[in-house]
Formats: C-alpha cells, sequence, structure tokens
C-alpha cells in the first residue's frame, strides 16, 4: 500500500535516508515539541549533564526516529537504535546498556511492546544508572551489580496509553507528536525534491502534501512516485497538473483516502448502517488487524472528522458519506 505508515526499505536509501533532517533547525513543523527540546538540549549542555529521558509518542511516520537522531546529533554523542520486540531477554537489555558511553542516546521504538521482565531491569537503569544481573540458578546464583554510563533513553510509541504507568513516570520529557498541517508538508516535500534533485513547482509541492494524511513518510514516499510520472509522461518538472494526474492514477483521492480508507468507510456505512462498530468487529469485516486500523486508517480519519469514536465503537460522519457520493444513513448517529 502506498499509503503505509510503515517503513519500506525503499525509505533508506543507501541505508542512511538522506531526507532525515540532521539538526532541529533542519526539522519542519511540530513547533511545541521543537521549542522544548530545545531549551531541554541547551540546559543539559549547560549543565554538562546527559539529557532526561525523553518519550515519544503520535502515530507511525511523523518523524520520532528522526527526532531521536536529531537529538543524539545536537548534544553530540551517539545513537544507538533498538525495538521493543529486537529485546528479547534482561540479558539483551543489559548488553545494550553496558556498551554504551557516557551521555549516549539509546533510541527504543515500539518502547510499548517490551516484557515484562525487561521493562524490570529498565527501570532501576533509567532512574540509577545501573543493573543488578544474576547469573546461575539456586545454590550458583551469584549476583552482580553494574553501574551503566549517565545514558538518555528516547522512547517512541504510537500509544503512549498502552505504557506500564512506572515505565511513563521513569521519562522526564514525553512529547506528543502531531499530524503535520499541509503547509509543513509542502515544506518538507520542497525540502526533500531538492535534496533527491527533483524540480518541483509550489502548486506541486502543496498538491502532493494535502494527499499525504499529514505524515512526513507519505509525503516523501509520494513524491518519489509523482517523479516517475512526471518523468514518464511529461518533461520531468513536478507541477500541480502532474501531481495530480499522478495521484489520481494511484487512486488516492485529493483528501489523500486510498482504496483501503474508502472499503473501511464503506463497510461501517454498508454493514453497520453507519455505526457504532467495533474495532474488532470493524477489523474482522475488512480483513484487517485492528491495531492497524487504530494506528494506521484512524488518526487521519478522526483528524478530518470521517469518523468518530464513541464508547460504543466508530461511526461514519456525514462529512464522509457526502465526501463518498452516499447519503447519511436514516437513524444513525452522528
Ligand atoms: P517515525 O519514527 O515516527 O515512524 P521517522 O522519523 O522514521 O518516523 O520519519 C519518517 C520520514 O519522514 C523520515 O525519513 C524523514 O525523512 C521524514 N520526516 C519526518 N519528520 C520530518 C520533519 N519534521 N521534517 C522533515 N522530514 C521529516
Amino acid at each position: 500500500r502506498i499509503l503505509d505508515t510503515s517503513e519500506i526499505p525503499e525509505d533508506n536509501i543507501e541505508g542512511d535516508n538522506p531526507l532525515r533532517p540532521k539538526t532541529l533547525s533542519e526539522y519542519i513543523g511540530q513547533e511545541t515539541a521543537k521549542e522544548n527540546l530545545k531549551v531541554f538540549i541547551e540546559a543539559a549542555k549547560i549543565r554538562g549533564e546527559s539529557l532526561d529521558h525523553v518519550l515519544l509518542y503520535g502515530p507511525p511516520g511523523l518523524g520520532k526516529t528522526t527526532l531521536a537522531g536529531i537529538i543524539a546529533n545536537e548534544l553530540g554523542v551517539s545513537l544507538r537504535i533498538t525495538s521493543g520486540p529486537a529485546i528479547e531477554k534482561p540479558g539483551d537489555l543489559a548488553a545494550l546498556l553496558t556498551n554504551l558511553n557516557q551521555g549516549d542516546v539509546l533510541f527504543i521504538d515500539e518502547i510499548h511492546r517490551l516484557s515484562r521482565s525487561v521493562e524490570e531491569i529498565l527501570y532501576p537503569s533509567m532512574e540509577d544508572f545501573s543493573i543488578d544481573i544474576i547469573t546461575g540458578k539456586g545454590q550458583m546464583a551469584a549476583s552482580y551489580h553494574l553501574p551503566l554510563p549517565k545514558f538518555t533513553l528516547v522512547g517512541a510509541t504510537t500509544r503512549a496509553g498502552q505504557l506500564t504507568a512506572p515505565l511513563r513516570d521513569r521519562f522526564g520529557v514525553i512529547l506528543r507528536l502531531e499530524l503535520y498541517t499541509p503547509q509543513e508538508l509542502a515544506e518538507i516535500v520542497t525540502r526533500s525534491a531538492g535534496i533527491l534533485d527533483i524540480e518541483i513547482k509550489p502548486d506541486g509541492a502543496l498538491e502532493i502534501a494535502s494527499r499525504s494524511r499529514g505524515t512526513p513518510r507519505i509525503a516523501n514516499r509520494l513524491l518519489k512516485r509523482v517523479r516517475d510520472f512526471a518523468q514518464v509522461m511529461s518533461d520531468g518538472i513536478i507541477t500541480c497538473d502532474t501531481a495530480r494526474l499522478a495521484l489520481e492514477r494511484l487512486e488516492i483521492d485529493e483528501l489523500g483516502l486510498d482504496r483501503n480508507d474508502r472499503r473501511l468507510l464503506e463497510a461501517i456505512l454498508n454493514f453497520y448502517n453507519g455505526g457504532p462498530v467495533g474495532v474488532e468487529t470493524l477489523a474482522a469485516a475488512i480483513g484487517e488487524e485492528a491495531v492497524t486500523i487504530e494506528d494506521v486508517y484512524e488518526p487521519y480519519l478522526l483528524q478530518i472528522g470521517f469518523l468518530s469514536r464513541t464508547p460504543r465503537g466508530r461511526c461514519i460522519t456525514a462529512a464522509a458519506c457526502r465526501h463518498l457520493g452516499y447519503d447519511f444513513p436514516k437513524g444513525a448517529v452522528n
């Protein structure tokens, strides 16, 4: 799916994605988060201390990994990247932590997916910068107390609500990333086009931006696909017209909805008279995972007012029906 927000190998040209901003000033949008971070980073540098642990949350593709890299870069330290599911055993985490240098940033993506046993050794390491490792069993068991370098943990999650309270409480800085405005995304698209040597007109950038569901990762991906069309079908320059034509061919409508969004909305409308319908039921009806609906489809549909979330489930809105060309069902909740 071209509107997929998960990372695909193509996003990472030559392993190191050249489109990722390296400094806070290159990072477009997220003004509140950026302003706060700037102060915290500056203060940590003045005091010569490591930065407090940072939790970033928000839908996929909004720039959490990018921001972790920027934090390390601005602090002048190294970045280690891992993810919740990759740290299977307490020993895996211990190996990671003991290999860090003073002040380093450890980035754990999908931190809500850490196992309990790993979380339990993460708490003291975040708080006291030390871990207790137990080796052997029974009478042969021995416990070692290992001091750790003072590091900064940057955790990222799509769902802050799923984090256990003790883990959440150990982050000094909690920042929520918001979906980007079309203007911010147009700036991102223009910047990326410059890096990739693509000629693009301002209205072409805005056309791509307004169909990118508030998500930089999608904007960059659409830019590359539209470039293909521009090169094959015209002179390679992305104008509003070439962007529009290309995105129509990709079946992405003017609000950025693709076939899957329409399928989801139409399922609520046709099978459940507009809702409410529980997310699990809906997931089964369209053959998707409930988490995919919650993390990938919903944030944008909620933001543009096409979906509402009630205690009894999801409902389609009158605006969504109008957009899809249907009448709003009689008796449905709006
Ligand atoms: P996440 O970790 O939240 O899933 P990423 O940090 O991997 O998202 O960002 C996805 C892509 O979007 C990056 O490769 C980067 O090129 C681009 N990007 C994200 N945020 C910004 C931003 N604020 N300014 C410019 N480009 C961005």
